[in-house]
């Protein structure tokens, strides 16, 4: 049955909505956000104000409460993951303004803590170890990529301390945008890259507060298979990516720097639904050059590939505009 699914998904774009719970210090009791069914696909965003339009219903692939966990999320994304190893191409997006939780699901919340780990680092065990039930009938090797895109200027964070300076592996691959990654990992090789880019994310050359909202950032896992047998060769391979956040900024209230980087995040984040829409529209032309993150993942995008937008939503009843704006992005994807 996994595995028909895992079919059924080819080509297609698929939606998930998560709610994140209200945090302390947020309004109890006031959710804007009600659900059909537990972990269902219907989500009702309450505006909080009396009238007839002040309920909005939303439907997607999956919806998770505030409530579930980051194994069921990850659960639910499995399928995907395993494709990679068949040589797929499958991308996993976090959208939503910042706040929602985005790194929370990708990034997970605390590494020492298994059940806190986010999609990145079980995906990544997962690749590992289900590559090793396979192990006497293909060879796999996987190589790891972390990059940041900040106004479409794009940055490798596997660097030591924010350098420019690479960390020495025996075998490096050149990527079609110019940077170095290192192949022939083990698991724990790439859960200590990951962390090195995580942190470079934070820390920056130009470090400003929350500069990690305001950029992108794409982990790929590049895989490739070896049919012991035939000798035959494929590859596949998984990008997740942490978007900057989708929320609005004031022009009136912005000037400078900050307006720049908002636009330049607006203008990516609708160059990535028009690249997205056209795909699940089948339009003969995909408008890839838009935008360096479109560019970067064209491989990724269409095709051959699976695509899965987590779109994440906060429940308070001030991010409602947000809310809406962001479930509008996703059913206009979809
Ligand atoms: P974003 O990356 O979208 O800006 P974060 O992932 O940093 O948002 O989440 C914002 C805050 O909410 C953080 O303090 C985070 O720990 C908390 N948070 C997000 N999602 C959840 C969740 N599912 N459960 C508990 N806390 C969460
Ligand atoms: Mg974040």
């Amino acid at each position: 049955m996994l595995f028909n699914e895992v079919l059924d998904l080819k080509g297609k774009i698929r939606i998930y909505c998560r709610v994140r719970p209200l945090l302390p210090g947020e309004p109890k009791d006031q959710s804007t956000v009600d659900y059909i069914g537990e972990n269902g696909s219907i989500l009702i965003v309450n505006s909080l104000r009396k009238g007839k339009d002040s309920k909005k219903v939303f439907s997607f692939d999956k919806v998770f409460g505030p409530n579930s966990s980051q194994e069921q999320i990850y659960t639910n994304i499995e399928p995907l993951i395993r494709s990679v190893l068949d040589g797929y191409n499958v991308c996993i997006f976090a959208y939503g303004q910042t706040g929602s939780g985005k790194t929370y699901t990708m990034s997970g919340y605390d590494l020492n803590t298994k059940e806190t780990w986010g999609v990145n680092f079980r995906a990544i065990c997962d690749l590992f170890q289900i590559s090793k039930t396979r192990a006497d009938v293909i060879e796999y090797k996987v190589g790891v990529q972390m990059i940041e895109i900040y106004n479409e200027q794009v940055r490798d964070l596997l660097v030591i301390d924010g350098s420019t300076k690479r960390y020495p592996f025996e075998f490096c691959f050149l990527s079609p945008f110019g940077f170095c990654f290192p192949f022939g990992l083990n698991t724990q090789d790439v859960l200590d890259l990951i962390r090195i880019g995580q942190k470079n994310r934070i820390v920056g050359p130009t470090a400003f507060n929350e500069r990690s909202s305001r950029s992108h950032s794409i982990l790929t896992v590049h895989v490739h298979g070896k049919e012991i047998v035939s000798g035959s060769i494929f590859k596949g391979s998984l990008n997740l990516v942490d978007l900057a956040g989708s929320e609005r900024v004031d022009k009136s209230k912005v000037q400078g720097d900050r307006l720049k980087e908002a636009q330049y995040i607006n203008r990516s984040l609708s160059a990535l639904g028009d690249v997205i829409s056209a795909l699940a529209q089948k339009s003969t032309h995909i408008p890839y050059r838009n935008s360096k993150l479109t560019q970067i993942l064209q491989n990724s995008l269409g095709g051959h590939a699976k695509t899965l937008m987590l779109v994440h939503i906060s429940p308070e009843p001030d991010a409602i505009g947000e809310t809406v704006s962001t479930l509008k992005f996703a059913e206009r994807v979809a």
